[in-house]
């Protein structure tokens, strides 16, 4: 039996936040690797659009599906119209926003409000719909979720984005726990945690200069690419991590 990088069952991936950055990596990647996937994005259609037309040039089917991850009602629409792909095996919790950077004691309740409502609320309701399509005693054919976590859960974000890394706390405990609650749904829970990696959050939270400023003090001494996070991703996806469940994979050069 041929082993390799694309050994084990895929079928249909939905990623949020599957226009730009890393989402948009892990759809390209998981193209590659067997998947049909179900592009969600909040504003940037273009974008998504340009990434189903990549997933299909690798001959995989694409769904493209606007959606805020922080609405209820649009998590669920999503989950549906990704249905019609065919039975969802896999599922990447990618959306995520940052805020401006600043001390805390600077940080407006709005922009506070509005990253846990999609970086805590908005992605523990897509990992309930996640368990709700693939536990087996739901009628899934089980599968595999993956988390983007973020090292500043552990590091904190000091003067820069604390209600952030908090939010990212949160996604850590949630793949704790619903890792132990589907490990019997054939559901595995996973978490992957990015250093800093080159993608447009960080000019989105004011900081365009950021990487360039923070990489030269890490072990690497250079940021990642959104490729170098997809495959860590696509990896607990795959069935070549079938005895994964529960794990935080840090993908920090060392930070
Ligand atoms: P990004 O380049 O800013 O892209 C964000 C993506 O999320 C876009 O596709 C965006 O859609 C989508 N999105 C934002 N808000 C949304 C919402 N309410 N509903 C649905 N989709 C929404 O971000 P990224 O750097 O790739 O980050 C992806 C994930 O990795 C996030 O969870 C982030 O916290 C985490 N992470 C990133 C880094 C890093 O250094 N880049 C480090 C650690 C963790 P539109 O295109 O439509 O706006």
């Amino acid at each position: 039996m041929a082993m390799g990088p694309q050994r084990g069952a895929t079928g249909v991936l939905i990623v949020t936040g599957g226009s730009r950055g890393i989402g948009a990596a892990t759809c390209r990647l998981a193209a590659a690797r067997g998947w049909d996937v179900a592009i969600n994005y909040a504003q940037d259609e273009p974008a998504a659009e340009r990434v189903a037309a990549e997933v299909e040039a690798a001959g995989r089917r694409a769904a493209v599906i606007r959606g805020d991850m922080a609405v209820a009602g649009d998590v669920l629409s999503l989950f549906q119209a990704a249905a019609r792909l065919g039975p969802v095996t896999g599922v990447v919790n990618n959306a995520g926003v940052i805020g401006a950077a600043g001390p805390l004691a600077e940080a407006p309740a709005d922009m506070i409000a509005g990253v846990v409502a999609v970086n805590v609320t908005g992605a523990i309701l897509v990992a309930r719909e996640a368990a709700r399509v693939m536990a087996r005693s739901r009628g899934g054919r089980g599968g595999a979720l993956v988390n983007l976590s973020s090292i500043a859960a552990t590091l904190g974000a000091p003067g820069e984005y604390v209600w952030y890394a908090a939010s990212k706390g949160a996604i850590d405990s949630l793949t704790i726990g619903l890792s132990k609650e589907l490990g019997p749904e054939g559901v595995r829970v996973n978490a992957v945690s990015p250093g800093l990696i080159e993608t447009d959050i960080h000019a989105a939270g004011g900081q365009p200069d950021r990487l360039a400023r923070l990489a030269v003090g890490t072990p690497m001494g250079r940021a990642g690419g959104p490729d170098e996070v997809a495959e860590a991703i696509v990896w607990l996806l795959s069935e070549a991590a079938s005895y994964v469940t529960g794990a935080n994979l840090r993908v920090g050069g060392g930070r």
